[in-house]
């Protein structure tokens, strides 16, 4: 969630639907809900049996699609969609997905979440079997290696791509007969299936389904392929070698407060916490603040347990310029103070617990303790909701590197001095485990805690490509 100043930044949302007359227009609705993933560019696909039409474009879902561009896109049965965050180096145009591949046989639409570690290394290997790749996005990897392979079968071919490709990967598909979705090995992107009427839907986030009016119908496996055609939903697996690792962050941090993943309703998995938070590192305080938004929930369990108020103690400006809506580290800095202010008349004289759910650099928490002191706060305590982040992640998270992170390089002690406040405790590894509430000794109930622990649930290449590193590669 860009949009706060927050250092953490997701890379996308995927969501496709087949079988409704209004394809279009219910995929820019999906599109919308899932804004919080991404808002640099955003793009849809519609199929109406024969053709592919596309529309897509740099910006947010309402910059890029009006009513003029729905009306043109309303006349297909089945689409999908992408909002995509671009990472340092270029929002370019050519990146935002759909990505639409065309041949005199047929075409093939791609949207994918998620950061493939081994793409760099296929790429290569393509690049020298005579592929000319057009985008900097792993996205394209996929779709050679599909059409590489594409003898007879389109669907095996798929199945072959997906079990070549390693990494993070959530992705819906969309040919003219066929939507396609799939998600990694790992499942490390939430990916779900939905009931609108007669048409299926997959989304990312499943509160895309509430603003739809569809029904959550289940989330999808890792290692699963599903292929929803006129002839109904067929599940298949694209391998059996899975080892669910769902990332922690989207219960902690990137997914919306109302959406679930797996059974576990992420505004729930926050207030928890925030609880444990509070019995891991209680203190003597007169207010209990969350960071807005995605801080908000665990600020609110914090106060539950330790019975210290919850106060809106910082608020949101929401109607801050896209300008200020940049991955760039100045305007992030700068966007801090754009975008949240204190409320002096709730802080003021008061010992201040500030609840956040993550430290990345440094730069936000320090801004805010700072803010939080101006406004008259006596003693500013800092509790963050999840552990140290010491490692980068490789699945689509822009986290930057090692040496970047400064919970990699700083002691918790040192950290609390650079940003200025009078405690600071993070959350524990086994505390998070716990709050969120997955067992990881059950099976299916694995989850990613690699930029955590640096133990990543897949292979790491040796050149693996971090996701803000990607664009520099053209
Ligand atoms: S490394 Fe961290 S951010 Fe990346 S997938 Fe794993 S838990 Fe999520």
């Amino acid at each position: 969630m860009h949009y706060v100043g927050k250092e953490l930044n997701e890379e996308c949302a995927v969501f496709g639907i087949w079988g409704h007359e209004n394809a279009a227009k219910l995929t820019y609705y999906g599109l919308h809900s899932m804004q919080h993933r991404g808002q640099e560019g955003a793009g849809i696909a519609v199929s109406d049996g024969k053709h592919i039409y596309d529309h897509k474009g740099l910006g947010l879902v309402n910059d890029v699609f009006d009513h003029d561009k729905l009306e043109e896109l309303s006349i297909g049965h089945a689409a999908i969609g992408h909002v995509r965050y671009s990472t340092q180096g270029g929002n370019s145009y050519a990146n935002v997905q759909p990505l639409v591949f065309r041949s005199q046989k047929d075409s093939l639409s791609i949207a994918h979440n998620g950061n493939l570690v081994n793409a760099h290394k296929l790429k290569g290997e393509l690049e020298e079997r005579g592929s000319i790749f057009q985008t900097t996005s792993d996205t394209e990897v996929i779709a050679h290696l599909i059409k590489r392979d594409y003898a007879e079968n389109f669907i095996e071919s798929v199945k072959h791509a997906l079990s070549v490709i390693k990494g993070a990967y959530a992705l819906a598909m969309l040919t003219e007969h066929q939507l396609i979705a799939a998600l990694d090995p790992n499942g490390l992107r939430p990916l779900s299936l939905g009931k609108l009427g007669d048409a299926w839907v997959v989304a990312s986030e499943t509160c895309a389904f509430d603003l739809i009016g569809a029904t959550f119908v289940r989330d999808i496996n890792p290692g699963e392929i599903l292929v929803i055609d006129n002839e109904g939903l067929h599940s298949d697996f694209f391998t059996n070698r899975t080892e669910p690792a769902i990332c922690s962050m989207e219960y902690i941090y990137f997914s919306r407060p109302d959406s679930n993943i797996q059974g576990i309703n992420i505004h729930a998995a926050r207030k928890n916490l925030g609880r444990m938070l509070a019995q891991e590192a209680p203190v003597e305080a007169d207010v209990v603040t969350g960071v807005p938004d995605s801080s908000i929930s665990a600020a609110i369990g914090y106060a539950e347990t330790t019975g210290i108020p919850y106060e809106l103690g910082m608020i949101k400006n929401r109607y801050v310029g896209r300008t200020f809506i940049q991955p760039s580290q100045e305007l992030r800095e700068q966007g801090v103070k754009m975008k949240l202010s204190a409320v002096r008349a709730i802080v003021e004289g008061k010992r201040v617990v500030m609840v956040d759910d993550s430290i990345v650099r440094g730069t936000t928490s320090r801004r805010i303790v700072g803010m939080l002191r101006d406004a008259g706060a006596t003693e500013v305590h800092v509790r963050i909701s999840s552990p140290p982040i010491t490692h980068p992640c490789f699945y689509g998270i822009d986290t930057s590197t090692t040496s970047e992170l400064i919970a990699s390089t700083h002691s918790v002690e040192d950290i609390r001095k650079l940003i200025g406040a009078d405690s600071l405790v993070y959350l524990s590894v086994e505390g998070m485990q716990k709050a969120i509430g997955r067992n990881p000794a059950m099976k299916n109930c694995g989850q990613c805690m690699a930029c955590f622990t640096g133990k990543y649930p897949t292979e790491i290449y040796p050149d693996t490509v971090l996701p803000h590193e990607k664009e520099l590669l053209v």
